[in-house]
């Protein structure tokens, strides 16, 4: 099922998701409608908070992507990215493993806003995959700005919140007009 993507100004995207201990049917069922719910959207992930779900799942899939490369390692070996895709993480823990670099950044709460984020170009990630397993992987590139954003999502931080004050301040209008149209949709309900 195709759900709504709450945007900017939504409270739930404020929320930090709780931990998933067990794979309920309920969860998996919320994995599967993520996903759909994504390639609809034609993102590249999507967090539980985007959904109304304070927990911590996203869903990523950049193997559509061609114009900016990923890299995987598993490990310590090189890895197919396709191969690993469509990545399901539930309460991911995501360590920065190279320096900072900055690439645009678009977000599914914020349709048409797109901005330069400055994020580590690799992490490590540890998490469970949708069938609760243990999962450990290293990414580079687009993979690795993905999992950063999702996760950060998972935690009720914005990519706005990450943006040069510069930038924020070129956005100001789009992003207030943005707000007050959700509250303004969320106030009819
Ligand atoms: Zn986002």
């Amino acid at each position: 099922m195709i759900l709504p993507v709450l945007k900017y100004g939504h409270p739930a995207l404020r929320q930090r998701g709780s931990r998933i201990e067990k794979i309920t049917p309920e969860i998996a069922r919320l994995i599967a409608d993520m996903f759909e719910t994504m390639y609809a959207a034609r993102g590249v992930g999507l967090a539980a908070q985007q959904v109304g779900h304070a927990v911590q799942l996203t869903v990523i899939d950049v193997s559509e992507i061609t114009d900016r490369p990923s890299t995987l390692h598993l490990d310590g070996q090189p890895a197919d990215v396709r191969g690993f895709m469509p990545l399901a993480l539930i309460n991911p823990e995501v360590k920065a493993v190279a320096d900072p670099t900055a690439a645009p950044e678009g977000c599914l709460s914020f349709p048409e806003i797109y901005a330069e984020i400055l994020r580590p170009d690799s992490v490590q990630v540890v998490a469970l995959n949708a069938e609760g397993e243990r999962i450990e992987f290293q990414c580079g590139g687009l993979l690795a700005r993905a999992v950063q954003h999702e996760v950060d999502h998972l935690h009720g931080i914005l990519f706005i919140d990450r943006m040069s004050r510069e930038k924020k301040q070129e956005l100001k209008v789009e992003l207030e007009d943005l707000r007050l149209a959700t509250k303004a949709e969320l106030s009819k309900e």
